[in-house]
């Protein structure tokens, strides 16, 4: 077994083509897996990204903010840079206690699928961007796509997530994440709402939501759906919406909670997120 650590995103895809090894970042997923399941530890190469210097960038664009695959849910709620994000602040804070937050990579929350992934929820919400780089050059996915289900994703051999990429529009207006768990803290989404909103309670231009632990893969609305939130946003117009994403919702039942309850909260956080952003528009 080799631990592999690149300095250079060239020097890591040679490393991935040669070696085959399995891809590593901060470990706060694999390593929980590998103790579960001895497959996914033994007789591998490790390639270690965190030292990858283009994986550890943030540049603002002219259309949008790129952040670098490596970059840790510590680093998202403690720079400023991020404040045009808030939801995804609000969500990189949430991630279970410090020591995972200064590990816990952005790429590898996306990479790892889990339905209860918290950072995957506002990056859904903005219509985020996977940027990949593989032997056969680079390529984009919106991150709503790329997760396929729970623990699966379209990553294909050979590739690396390279940044996520959030579109312009989205940075820098009223934004929420909430997420409803058992202890508020080192603690797994029972349900969590990511809700992105411009204009004011009384004209809402446009609204979008995505929606985490509450489907096999985070969810939105469609894009006539979502025009429901458009107008005045009266408690009328909350009712339906939160009955639209309930519905729309298909939750497991597990230790946590029933389906039920989860179809309920979603719902209830749709219109608890709308009444919060509202308050401030
Ligand atoms: C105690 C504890 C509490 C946690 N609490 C939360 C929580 O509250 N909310 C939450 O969302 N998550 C939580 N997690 C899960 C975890 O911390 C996050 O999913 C984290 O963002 C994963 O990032 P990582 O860098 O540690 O990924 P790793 O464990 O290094 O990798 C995870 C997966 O992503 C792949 N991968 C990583 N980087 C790349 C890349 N650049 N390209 C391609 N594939 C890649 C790896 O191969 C692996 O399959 C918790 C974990 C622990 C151990």
């Amino acid at each position: 077994m080799a631990w592999l650590q690149p300095r250079s995103l060239t020097e890591a895809l040679e490393q991935l083509q040669e070696r085959k090894p399995r891809i590593a970042c901060g470990g706060t997923d694999l390593f929980v897996n590998g103790q579960r399941r001895e497959s996914e530890r033994t007789g591998m190469d490790w390639l270690d990204l965190r030292n990858v210097a283009e994986l550890r960038e943030v540049s603002r664009h002219e259309d949008g903010l790129e952040i670098g695959a490596a970059v840790t849910a510590a680093e998202i709620w403690g720079s400023d840079t991020f404040s045009i994000v808030p939801a995804l602040q609000q969500a990189a804070q949430i991630v279970g206690g410090w020591q995972i937050q200064n590990r816990a990579s952005l790429a590898g929350n996306v990479a790892n699928a889990s339905p209860a992934a918290d950072m995957v929820v506002p990056l859904v919400a903005y219509r985020a961007e996977v940027r990949l780089a593989g032997a056969d050059g680079s390529r984009s996915v919106p991150v709503e796509e790329f997760i396929t289900g729970p623990k699966q994703t379209g990553l294909r051999k050979g590739e690396i997530i390279t940044s996520l990429f959030i579109p312009e529009r989205m940075l820098g207006i009223p934004q929420i994440f909430l997420r409803y768990d058992q202890r508020a803290a080192t603690d797994i989404s029972i349900v969590s709402v990511a809700l992105v909103l411009q204009g004011s309670a009384g004209q809402v231009e446009w609204a979008t939501a995505a929606i985490g632990a509450a489907a096999p893969k985070p969810f939105t609305l469609n894009a006539e759906e979502e025009h429901l939130w458009n107008g005045e946003l009266n408690e009328d117009k909350l009712e339906q919406l939160g009955d639209l994403y309930s519905r729309r919702s298909s939750p497991i039942t597990d230790i946590r909670a029933s389906a039920e309850y989860r179809r309920s909260l979603v719902g209830t956080h749709i219109k608890r997120a709308a009444r919060l952003l509202a308050g401030n528009l």
